[in-house]
Order: structure tokens, then C-alpha cells, then sequence
């Protein structure tokens, strides 16, 4: 399968939800320290991938340091 194209910070879906490339940065109201996509249940790359696909944004994919609002603990 060819590498989904990286999740533009511009995308409509990405703005609404806050989406950012570097978690780290994220002064969100709903942010909780430590989280980003690596341990987010919707991050579907593989485990130390530097990024990988998400479930909310199916055409695109995301980077494992980045963070969004819908952000939710890996089970
Ligand atoms: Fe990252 Fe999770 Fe948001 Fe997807 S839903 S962009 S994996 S924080």
C-alpha cells in the first residue's frame, strides 16, 4: 500500500481539531501531558513509527509526536 500523504496542519478537519505536529507545544485546554499519536487509540502506525495512519483522518497520515483534541489513551 503507498504511504498516505501527510496530514496537512491547514486540513479543515485538522484545524478543528487542533491538530498539531508537535505535542509537545500543545497549550490545549484538553491536552494531558504525555499524550500524543503514539499512544493515542486512533494512531494505527506501527509501535516507534515515526508516523503512521489515523482513524479520524483516513486519507491522510499522522506524525507519532503530533497531538488533536480527539486524542483518547491507547487500551
Ligand atoms: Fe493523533 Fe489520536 Fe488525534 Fe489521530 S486522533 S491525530 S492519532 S491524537
Amino acid at each position: 500500500a503507498k504511504p498516505l500523504p501527510k496530514l496537512a496542519a491547514t486540513d479543515p478537519t485538522a484545524k478543528a481539531l487542533a491538530y498539531a505536529e508537535d505535542a509537545t507545544k500543545v497549550k490545549h485546554a484538553a491536552f494531558k501531558p504525555g499524550s500524543s499519536c503514539a499512544n493515542c487509540n486512533f494512531f494505527k502506525g506501527a509501535k516507534g513509527a515515526a508516523s503512521g495512519p489515523c482513524t479520524l483522518f483516513p486519507k491522510n497520515s499522522v506524525v507519532s509526536k503530533g497531538w488533536c483534541s480527539a486524542w483518547a489513551k491507547k487500551p
